[in-house]
């Protein structure tokens, strides 16, 4: 229904027309568009988990809904008893102690926060680093704050990594925050520990604050481990890391993520936060401690599925003519788009003439150009099926 509006009153603030499409929103309908032509559709799109969260913590929150004390506001910063599991848990399982109290936020997701973070540290004009390819709502975040996402290129020649040094050195004198995350999304890639002691020197240098982004960092295969970006001297001074539970205990419904690190940057996004949202609902948080503390072979069983596909999946992407490399880590693919196409075009051809769904490389920014991201949210039948597809495609 079109809105009747006072002819010289816009109805849109700019910052959300000058905002680009949120891409997943529009492959949703490509998507839907091919299912009413009748297209079988495999989705290797979006990296959202096909498996059920574990028993247990669907236990816990059926409990705790029944408890009229979950029913009332909860605290801003979360239950102490969430940060203290996500404190022990970081203990344990990246070797990075933490204060409850002072250095550990529970979030409505990471997303939540991460969003939230621009509004937290930037002024209209102020400068964010933003890397390029990324997940999207690093720049839409700062777009919306009507700050300036400066694009940090990630090339496969530098291992999908920022090259520092190349940083225009103007931009790295007013840049404010700069965002990361490793393992990444959508390249796959992984980093060590000396990595991230780069940026936090680089961050050192030019005072910048680091958010590093760590969602993928138990779904690791083949012996490698993510390391926290906390986990390296001086980080502390410098950032704060973002985790969640969504994609560890399979829980992206229900909204729950946490930011550790840096006091003073947290008391920023906590400002934020207690202006715009009133917390994660305590059940949640219950089933959060449920999940954090709780047995972690349900985790085991996740890499484990995930490796198998990973395999699958690359084995049936090379016979069928395309390059990829296989990653230590998430669950993602970043293929290469054989040479003629464009990264939408050869989604589309995928689309149309496959029925399978992958995410086209722009979408993550211009340097993710010639590539397509497959996810690994699928089970090991569908991803075959997939594969004889796309080799009947004969590329
Ligand atoms: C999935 C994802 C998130 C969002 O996680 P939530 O905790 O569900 O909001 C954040 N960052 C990246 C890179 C992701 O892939």
């Amino acid at each position: 229904m079109p809105i009747n509006r006072v002819k010289e009153k816009r109805m849109y603030a700019k910052r959300i027309t000058s905002l680009p499409p949120y891409l997943f929103a529009e492959i949703d309908e490509r998507k839907e568009e091919a299912r009413e032509k009748g297209i079988d559709i495999i989705d290797l799109g979006i990296g959202d988990p096909d498996l059920p969260t574990p028993p247990h913590v669907v236990e816990a929150v059926c409990r705790a809904a029944k408890d009229p004390l979950n029913h009332r506001y909860p605290s801003y910063e979360g239950m102490l008893s969430f940060r203290e599991a996500v404190a022990a848990w970081y203990k344990h399982r990246k070797h990075v102690s933490l204060d409850a109290e002072e250095e550990v936020l529970t979030l409505i997701g990471s997303k939540e926060g991460i969003a939230h973070s621009a509004f937290a540290f930037l002024d209209p004009g102020d400068i964010a680093l933003v890397p390029n390819p990324a997940y999207p709502v690093y720049k839409n975040a700062t777009v919306l704050a009507n700050s300036i996402p400066h694009s940090v290129p990630l090339t496969e020649e530098n291992e999908f990594r920022p090259d520092m040094e190349k940083i225009d050195g103007e931009v790295a004198k007013k840049a404010k925050i700069m965002f990361l995350n490793y393992p990444n999304n959508p390249t796959a890639a992984t980093v060590e520990k000396s990595f991230f002691k780069e940026v936090v020197d680089f961050a050192h240098d030019q005072d910048i604050i680091v958010l590093h982004d760590n969602p993928y960092s138990e779904l690791t295969f083949d012996g490698y481990e993510a390391p926290s970006f906390l986990a390296v001297d001086g980080a502390t001074e410098v950032g704060i890391e973002f985790s969640s539970l969504s994609k560890t205990y399979n829980m992206t419904g229900w909204r729950i993520g946490f930011a550790v690190g840096n006091t003073e940057i947290l008391k920023g996004l906590r400002l934020v936060k207690t202006n715009v949202d009133s917390g994660t609902f305590q059940a949640v948080q219950i089933a959060g401690i449920a999940a954090l503390t709780g047995p972690q072979d349900c985790v085991k069983a996740n890499v484990a599925v995930y490796r198998e596909r990973r395999d699958i999946l690359i084995d049936g992407l090379r016979s069928a003519g395309m390059e990829v490399k296989k990653p230590k880590a998430t669950f993602y693919l970043w293929a290469k788009v054989p040479s003629g196409f464009s990264s939408i075009q050869f989604s589309m051809l995928l689309l149309e003439r496959a029925g399978v769904v992958v995410t086209p490389g722009i979408g993550f920014g211009e340097n993710g150009e010639s590539f397509v991201r497959f996810s690994l949210c699928v089970s090991a039948e569908g991803i075959k099926e997939a594969c004889e597809r796309i080799k009947g495609l004969g590329l």
